[in-house]
């Protein structure tokens, strides 16, 4: 398995990054502690989630950059009488809301691949606990 396998299956699908058996959350927002099938444990600390938000943040930003560059070339909003800096900004907020669970799952495909997962109790090892090795 490769990064490129690891960001589709968790970042994309959001399923566990070891098995691709489970979905990694059990709510819009919330994760399941570990994996139901094979053991991996999603957050080894608390506050591991930190990381989702500036990405979520970041899909806002580019949201509402390619939504000025839309307006600017073509002005859409401004033909249909909607203010457009308050427009995008309401449009940039509400995907950064949509997006902030892949933005979530995608922190935790990195942290996979960072090594800051493991299986079990142990502390991670500094690898993607890979199966078979
Ligand atoms: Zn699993």
């Amino acid at each position: 398995m490769s990064a490129v396998h690891t960001f589709w299956r968790t970042g994309i699908l959001r399923r566990c990054p070891e098995c691709g058996q489970t979905s990694m959350f059990n709510s819009f927002y919330g994760l399941h502690e570990r994996c139901a099938v094979c053991g991996t444990r999603f957050e080894s600390s608390s506050g591991e989630w930190l990381g989702g938000p500036p990405i979520g943040y970041a899909i806002g930003a580019l949201v509402a950059l390619a939504l000025a560059l839309i307006e600017g070339q073509w002005s859409p909003l401004g033909a249909l009488g909607l203010p457009s800096t308050w427009t995008i900004a309401a449009l940039s907020l509400v995907a950064t809301v949509l997006c902030y669970r892949p933005a979530k799952a995608i922190w935790f495909a990195l942290l996979y691949e960072w090594g800051f997962m493991a299986r079990g109790d142990g502390p991670p090892t500094g690898a993607p606990p890979r199966a078979g090795r």
